[in-house]
Order: structure tokens, then sequence, then C-alpha cells
């Protein structure tokens, strides 16, 4: 179970449709003064070097971020919503370049407002000390909690948050087959106790029937609850038999009414930046309940 580090993906196609969507959420959800809980159920080591170790060995952000980079410096257009993922990148590159690649707690912690909480959850033991030693350089340290717990068991005792306004993010791994039982149980614990916070669940598109079924179940899931829905896959191409990541979604429970509007921005932008061959896509779908 333990073989996974984000490492190996950082900077992704993957990551950038993640990290895009995360970034609008907080926005969103910022424009109340009210206090924001965050809560990043699988956190990663916080940063990664895109230069050395894992991810100069996998070079994945060569199809992602760096192909992004590029294609923006070829002078093309880029909507509002890529242009603030950009920000947020180049924030922690404080020296230029694209050295260093922020995670999901990074650019959580980039966006607090004093206000606001952030909640990490790591279980690797290698990377919850590489995240709490990153973390602690961080100028919003005291702002952000760290549990080297399993998140899918303890998420419900965090939640609802005392300011009954928050945002989950869930990004497992899905190494192992439960993960895809271990969400929908959480999921449905979470809409339990705290039925009006906005659950981001990040999936990847991969061969094997739980990933398939995984937007359907969601759907179900949120559709039960009475809960809005907005789901988005972003297919960079289709490459059968390839063994490497060719597409990844995100399912979004009770979306902010303004995000639709910039993932129909943002996606044809990514499809046309990442996109490797004809097969590259987008799917956008919403409910309002
Ligand atoms: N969210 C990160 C980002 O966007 O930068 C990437 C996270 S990575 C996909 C998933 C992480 O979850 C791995 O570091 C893994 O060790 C950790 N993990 C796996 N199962 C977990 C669990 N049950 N609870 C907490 N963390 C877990």
């Amino acid at each position: 179970m333990f073989s996974y580090r984000h490492a190996f993906h950082a900077g992704s196609h993957a990551d950038i449709l993640k990290h895009i969507t995360l970034i609008q959420l907080v926005q969103y959800l910022q424009e109340k003064p009210g206090a924001l809980t965050i809560v990043d159920t699988h956190a990663g080591a916080g940063i990664y070097s895109l230069e050395d170790g894992f991810a100069a060995v996998s070079k994945e952000a060569e199809g992602g971020i760096y192909r992004l980079r590029d294609f923006v410096e070829a002078g093309n257009s880029i909507p509002q919503s890529i242009q603030q993922y950009l920000d947020c990148i180049q924030a922690d590159n404080p020296e230029g370049g694209m050295k260093l690649y922020p995670g999901s707690p990074f650019i959580l912690a980039d966006l607090l407002r004093p206000q606001d909480r952030l909640k990490l959850f790591e279980l690797h033991p290698k990377e919850i000390d590489i995240l709490r030693e990153n973390v602690a350089q961080l100028k919003q340290a005291k702002q952000i909690d760290i549990y080297a717990e399993d998140s899918f068991s303890r998420l419900k005792g965090l939640l609802p948050p005392p300011s009954r306004r928050g945002l989950v993010l869930i990004d497992p791994s899905y190494e192992d087959k439960q993960d895809y039982r271990n969400l929908e149980i959480a999921i449905e614990e979470a809409l339990r106790r705290f039925a009006t916070g906005c659950y981001a669940i990040w999936y990847p598109v991969i061969s094997r029937r739980e990933s398939a079924e995984l937007p359907e179940r969601m759907k179900r899931i949120a559709t039960t609850n009475k809960r809005s829905w907005l789901h988005a896959e972003l297919r960079v191409e289709n490459a059968p038999g390839e063994r490497r990541l060719q597409a990844s979604g995100m399912f979004i429970i009770n979306p902010p009414w303004t995000l639709e509007k910039h993932l129909a921005e943002a996606m044809p932008v990514l499809v046309k930046a990442l996109g490797l061959d004809g097969g590259a896509k987008l799917i956008l779908k919403s409910f309002e309940a």
C-alpha cells in the first residue's frame, strides 16, 4: 500500500485539472468573510522538486505543467482560472522558473486567509515526515493541522466544521481497490454529518471496473442526498495499451454555481494545450438539486 509517491506525478495533466478546480472552489468559498475549514484527506508531501528525485525520473510534468507553460509562452491566450493556477505555481517559485511544484497542501496554504484553517491527512511513513518539514516552513503553519491517520475513517470526526463552512478534497492514490469502497462510505458519512459541505473528489480514468463506475456511484450518492453535483473529465490522449495515465476526473458535490463556467472556459484550452492526439477531449456535466 505504501509504494505510491506523489512526486512521480507532480505537475502532471491530472494535477493541473485537480488544482485548477481546487483554486476555483476556494476562491468562491472565500467570497464570504466567515471562516473556512479545508480538509485535504490525502495530502502527499506538500511540495515537489521537478528537477530531481522521483519527478525527474517520471517526467510527467513534461506532459503537464511544462507543456502548459510552453503553450502560454507561445502566445496562446488562457482564461482567468488557468492564469490564477499558474500564479499559484509561480508564487512557490519566487526566483522564477518552475523548479518546484506545489501540491494541494501548499496551494491551499497559499490561499488561506487569517480566519481559515487547513487540516491535512497523510499516512505514508516517509511522506508524513516530509510534509511536516515542508509545512513548518510556511508562514501559515499555525493555521494548519497535520494528522498521520487514515482519513477515510477520521474525516467524519472533523465534520461539520465549527463555522459550518467547509471544503473537503479527497484525492486517494487508488493503489488499493478498497479505496473506491472507502471513498463511498466516507462520502455517505460526511454528507450525513455535513450535507452542505463542498466535496471535491479526484479519480483516475483507468481500465478498472471500479474507476469506470466511480462517477455514476458518486452521482447516485449525491442525488439520493438531494445534492447538486458537477463532473469534469480531461483526457489528453487515447492510446490503448499504454500504461501511462491518459485521463482523470473531478467529481464535485455541492459545487459553487461559478465552477461550471470557469471549467467550461478552461477545459477546452487544456485539451488544446495538453492534448497529445485526436483522442484528447473533455466531459463537463452537472446537475442542480
Ligand atoms: N493531494 C495531493 C496533491 O494534490 O498534491 C496528492 C495526494 S496523493 C494522490 C495521495 C496520498 O494519500 C499519498 O501520499 C498517500 O500516501 C496518501 N494516503 C493513502 N491512503 C491514505 C489514507 N487512508 N489516509 C491518508 N492518506 C492516505
